[in-house]
């Protein structure tokens, strides 16, 4: 960055390019780079807060809609609500184990204005303290069973390893969700519904590949019986990463809370099995991290703001005006076949009174200005990670076609620009139809290249001694573990190295 000045305030001027390549001696930096230079976040003056800006914040809001909608229907049926981000000290001390491991990262309210509170009140750093006093009173018999809520919001946890955006923040977004029943079956069998959603975001969205497990006694939920995760794994840092996790709580805290009822039959006083799950902004920084390259984001089509950029170029100064109207006419043309026919979508709106979704529409942008050169935004786009340029020149319009350059491989096609379907009573087009499976496909080989890497460097070892060599080479390990806490501890004392780099993902083993 450089510093220049003018009339009334200091402003930094930041190049365009990344400055640093993606290697594991500079990673964080590469991160914090591409992340900036996307406009995906801008830095904030409160650490571990960051601005979200509208290309990043778009991606939350179509993992948002998937995720809200697949969890409204069938099987799980849950309802949104909004509990407030305040907790009192009774409530968020009531579970002990919980309050022992959140208490370190709890942020509190002491006063307002200069005045002392009677009683500080804290912000949640999840909401199981804050819903279930409100789930005691709603459930009193088994008539009230199953309970399912869920509510997107924002939580703070007052993290002290070093924060990075998106993947360790002191406040994120996310959504939370609290199901209560009647038996342990039902609650079981949804914790896994929902670990397979999240697998379904970090692979059919954001083409990560993930694993699902358990968590480790002393990694599970504190106060809850176990934890189910799915992990994704950062080829750059060698490390895995908690993509989300859907937890069983068994009676633990409607016990601390008295969710209980009554025994149609006995009449016996039984207590609500619960479950919780959660999945943050978190999803984001995974998916920079894991397909982000040299030359900046690299975004799967299925979470790109813009899907398809369309740039006018191989202009010069001899080039006459008319080739040049007929170059932007073309170019606006494309863009509104790629975008779909509006009108019929208005009339789907109104129709219907809902959002259009699952759309064939293409998420396209015409960028026809004429202050940067071509080669500036392809720049641009490719450091923002827009999935397919288009290209469209004097030669192009000759050939009657368009270049199409994808950004996962760098890789050109010609497209002809003429292809509608004329033997074809529903007349389609072609041109559309192959830039959507040009989509597909790219979004396809962005999971099957990060998959393959992943396979790559998983190993099993059968001896302890292979394990330190083979974390050093930045492998995931399979190995046989027999899940005491106390081989815990020795595992993660043996394969700790501290090597400053631990912010990546959460341990160094
Ligand atoms: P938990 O409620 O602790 O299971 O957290 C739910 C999920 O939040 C975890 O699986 C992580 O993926 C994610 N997460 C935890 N801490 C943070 C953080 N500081 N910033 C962003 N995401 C987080």
């Amino acid at each position: 960055t450089s510093k220049t000045t003018d009339s009334s305030q200091t402003k930094k001027i930041t190049k365009l390019g990344l400055e640093v390549p993606k290697v594991a001696e500079n990673l964080g930096d590469w991160y914090s780079q591409v992340l900036v230079k996307s406009e995906m976040i801008e830095y904030y003056d409160v650490s571990g807060c960051y601005i979200l800006r509208p290309w990043a914040y778009k991606i939350w809001s179509l993992i948002q809609e998937w995720f809200d909608a697949r969890i409204k229907s069938d099987p799980l049926n849950v309802e949104n609500c909004y509990f407030p981000i305040f907790v009192s000290r009774g409530a968020l001390e009531k579970e002990k184990e919980h309050i022992a491991d959140f208490a370190p990262e709890v942020a509190w309210v002491t006063k307002s204005g200069e005045t002392d509170l009677a009683e500080p009140i804290a912000k949640r750093p999840t909401s199981e303290t804050v819903m279930y006093p409100a789930f005691a009173k709603w459930i009193q018999s088994y008539r009230d069973f199953p309970l399912k809520l869920n509510q997107w919001n924002n939580v703070v946890r007052w993290e002290f390893k070093h924060p990075q955006p998106f993947l360790r923040t002191r406040e994120f977004l996310w959504q939370e969700g609290h199901h209560a029943y009647a038996t342990q079956e039902e609650a079981e069998r949804d914790v896994l519904i929902v670990l397979d959603y999240y697998e379904h975001v970090y692979r059919n969205m954001l083409a990560v590949p993930v694993i699902k497990g358990r968590k480790t006694e002393k990694e599970k939920f504190a106060g809850g019986d176990f934890t189910a995760t799915c992990e994704a794994y950062i080829a750059a840092s060698g490390r895995a990463i908690q993509g989300a996790t859907s937890h069983y709580l068994g009676t633990n805290f409607a016990r601390m809370f008295n969710v209980e009822y009554e025994h149609p039959v006995t009449h016996e006083q039984l207590f609500a099995h619960q479950i919780s799950y959660g999945m943050t902004t978190r999803t984001i920084g995974v998916m920079v991290m894991v397909h982000g390259d040299d030359r900046g984001l690299v975004l799967p089509p299925n979470v790109a703001t813009i899907q398809v950029v369309i740039i006018l170029c191989g202009v010069g100064v001899s080039t006459s005006e008319d080739i040049k109207q007929s170059l932007t006419r073309t170019c606006l043309e494309v863009y509104n076949r790629l975008k779909g026919d509006n009108s019929s979508k208005e009339n789907e709106i109104k129709n219907s009174n809902l959002l259009c979704k699952g759309s064939i529409n293409i998420r396209a942008h015409a960028d026809l200005r004429d202050n940067y050169s071509p080669g500036w935004k392809f720049n641009h786009w490719e450091l923002k990670g827009v999935p397919l340029r288009l290209e469209i020149g004097p030669k192009d319009l000759d050939r009657g076609q368009i270049t199409a350059v994808r950004r996962d491989t760098g890789e050109k096609l010609s497209i002809p620009l003429d292809m509608h379907d004329k033997n074809n009573q529903n007349v389609q087009d072609l041109l559309v139809d192959k830039i959507h499976k040009l989509l597909e496909q790219i979004q396809q080989d962005m999971l099957a290249k990060a998959e393959q890497e992943m396979k790559n460097n998983v190993i099993i070892c059968h001896k302890w001694s292979d394990c330190a060599i083979n974390l050093a080479k930045k492998r995931l390990l399979l190995v046989p573990f027999c899940g005491r806490p106390s081989c815990e501890d020795n595992i993660k004392r043996d394969t700790a190295k501290d090597d400053g780099t631990a912010e990546i993902g959460a341990f160094t083993m």
